[in-house]
């Protein structure tokens, strides 16, 4: 990315090096709905936020065929607020949130769309299951107790490092427990076809191991200002 192109270059540029079947979710947080609306005008639809308040102030702002993802740690007492209005909440970070989106989907009247998140990586403060702890939940088949949300498949994040062979380890590790799950596992589960994994830095080490989902940021929208 050069701070000279502009959002649709990025967006463009990226595509480009993109296979056909893997989608882009263009990270927009931290980034004002002008920035948005500048990806919007060059054909992109899927957008990736990881605040409550700051989704709910950018859905009325922008086009209602804009699709919006859910990438960030979701706090349960905000969770009812978002309900209903995305596309799909990919960062399921424990049981107890699954079961909490599941009894609000259901009040709401509505079936909300997730993927669950993998921790794999060194960092400590990263959130997620861990690899042992999504078997379990699989070969236990608890996600049959679900009656509103639909488990889509798998999002996990690598180790923040320069050390491609790491990251790509990282990466590995997340698609072969999606695979285990979706071949092995539970080959009933219905639509569980989603892996997300790759981010600006990592998105072309993340698709040669398997990624249909990719979730970019400042490759776009260039850096966030977290003062804001
Ligand atoms: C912020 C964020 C991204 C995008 O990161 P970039 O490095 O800016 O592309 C992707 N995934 C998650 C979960 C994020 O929080």
């Amino acid at each position: 990315m050069s701070t000279t192109m502009s959002v649709k270059e990025n967006i463009e540029s990226i595509l480009s090096e993109m296979p056909q079947e893997v989608s882009l979710v263009a990270v927009s947080k931290f980034h004002p709905s002008e920035a948005i609306m500048e990806a919007y005008m060059a054909g992109q639809r899927l957008f990736g936020e990881s605040r409550v308040q700051e989704l709910l102030k950018k859905i009325p702002e922008l086009p209602e065929d804009i699709k919006w993802h859910f990438i960030g740690h979701l706090q349960t007492n905000k969770l009812r607020q978002i309900i209903g209005k995305t596309a799909m909440i990919e960062s399921v970070d424990s049981e107890r949130l699954l079961e909490m989106i599941d009894k609000e989907s259901e009040k709401a009247g509505v079936v909300t769309n997730v993927l669950m998140q993998i921790h794999v990586a060194e960092e400590e403060t990263k959130f997620g299951f861990s690899p042992e702890e999504l078997e379990e939940y699989f070969v236990n088949r608890r996600f049959e107790n679900l009656k509103s949300t639909h488990i889509c498949g798998v999002m996990g994040m690598a180790t923040n490092t320069d050390d491609t062979e790491r990251v790509a380890d990282d990466f590995r590790r997340i698609a072969s427990m999606f695979k285990k799950i979706k071949e092995e596992i539970a080959p009933d589960l219905r639509g569980f076809d989603t892996l997300s994994m790759g981010m600006s830095g990592d998105w072309k080490i993340a698709v040669k191991e398997g990624s249909n989902l990719v979730r970019v940021g400042s490759a776009i929208f260039g850096q966030r200002d977290y003062s804001k």
